[in-house]
């Protein structure tokens, strides 16, 4: 994917930049979707990892919904060709704007994550004389087995609704007349490697749902949400995740109805392997304990490594030595900035091209100006290779 023409073309354009392989997108959108349809399921795919105009509009033409945070990430979704109908609404604090904006639209689910929260979705529905579809997001009390700041499913995170108040919030809502309960919404974390854990959570999910069944509620719909870890060590050898065997683990371990329909919510299955942002080497620093890659990139660009101490395989696409190790790094004032440390990259001099790995999700999306840099652009290799 990321060879020889294409750094030929890298070589002439200002660096840092995010590239996107659009044929690798268009595979793993298409794979995931024929995936889901062998079982029915309804995939959303999270603005949240990228929201690029062009991606956005390849996803929704491939046949996804959108799972989107914040009311602006809906009008982007709506802006790039997916159905209002077709989109979920998470976040635990939407504000007054953010809901009204979503009931003028007309989205598939709120998904709720506190009592407070759907009294007021019922508040603002019934000034508008509509009646919101909700799901209740559940803190299912899992564990994801993944970075503390990416795990959502446990008790001490601040999402969903926790076992303790179902009656509650179901007793509640029978009451509200302008929210209507569709569909119970969980999401435990990202990056989750561990299949177990996708078995665990469905155990939970069909304990749950005799639960809400018990109160006498009776849901057309269950949303199991995302986060399929991909594999940042060997991004070549495994650039499409297998959907295939993840699927088979809902069809075998989760007690659907007839009639009921399943969604998921994905985000880095979908996007991180066709991206990676291409920086070019300022200095190599060689120190008496480390030597250094002074990139032209920094944690501005990139942050998953300084705030997940996420790993990112890098590649040097300009040179064919013997690979050397390096602490890999930005220019920011902090040390912090850093994409690898004791990385092995092929020897490396100043004016190399490096390609940091799968960085599709939560890369771009996560860019600011810190230090006053500027943003990075974005290329896509069917509009670079012509
Ligand atoms: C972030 C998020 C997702 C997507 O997670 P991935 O790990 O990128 O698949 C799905 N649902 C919700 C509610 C999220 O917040």
């Amino acid at each position: 994917m990321l060879n020889q023409t294409l750094t030929e073309k890298f070589k002439k354009i200002q660096t840092p930049f995010y590239f996107y392989d659009i044929e690798l997108l268009e595979t793993t959108a298409q794979r995931a979707i024929a995936e889901a349809d062998r079982f029915g399921y309804k995939i959303h795919y999270a603005l949240k990892a990228n929201s690029n105009h062009k991606i956005l509009k390849l996803l929704s033409a491939a046949g996804f919904g959108a799972d989107c945070v914040s009311a602006n990430e809906i009008i982007r979704a709506v802006e790039c060709g997916f159905n209002p109908k077709d989109i979920a609404y998470a976040g635990v604090g939407k504000t007054d704007r953010e809901i009204n904006t979503a009931l003028d639209l007309g989205i598939f689910t709120f998904n709720c994550e506190s009592l407070p929260e759907i009294e007021n979705i019922n508040h603002l529905a019934e000034k508008k004389a509509k009646t919101a579809d909700i799901a209740i997001r559940i803190n299912p009390n899992v564990d994801a087995h993944t970075h503390e700041y990416v795990t959502t499913g446990l008790e001490e995170n601040k999402f969903g609704i926790s076992e303790w108040q179902f009656d509650e919030v179901a007793e509640k809502i029978k009451l509200l007349k302008n929210v209507n309960l569709i569909c119970l919404h969980f999401h435990i974390g990202s990056q989750i490697t561990d299949m177990k854990v996708f078995e665990t959570l469905c155990k939970r999910v069909n304990e749950i749902q005799t639960t809400f069944e018990r109160f006498g509620i009776k849901l057309p719909h269950l949303n199991v949400g995302g986060g399929l870890g991909i594999n940042y060590q060997n991004p070549d050898m495994y650039p499409v995740v297998d959907f295939k065997s993840y699927f088979e683990i809902f069809n075998k371990n989760l007690n659907l109805h007839s009639g009921q329909q399943l969604h998921f919510e994905f985000g880095r299955s979908i996007v991180a392997q066709c991206g990676s942002l291409i920086t070019r080497v300022t200095y190599v620093k060689n120190g008496r304990q480390k030597n250094f890659v002074i990139a032209d990139g920094g944690m501005n660009d990139l942050i998953r490594p300084a705030l997940y101490q996420a790993y990112h395989k890098i590649e040097n696409l300009t040179s064919t030595k013997d690979a050397k190790i390096y602490d890999v790094v930005g220019p920011i004032c902090e040390s912090s900035d850093c994409f690898a440390k004791n990385e092995p990259v092929n020897e490396t001099q100043r004016g190399d091209i490096l390609a940091i790995r799968s960085a599709g999700a939560y890369g771009e999306v996560m860019a600011s100006q810190y230090n006053l840099r500027e943003l990075p652009k974005a290329y896509y290799s069917d509009e670079i290779e012509q």
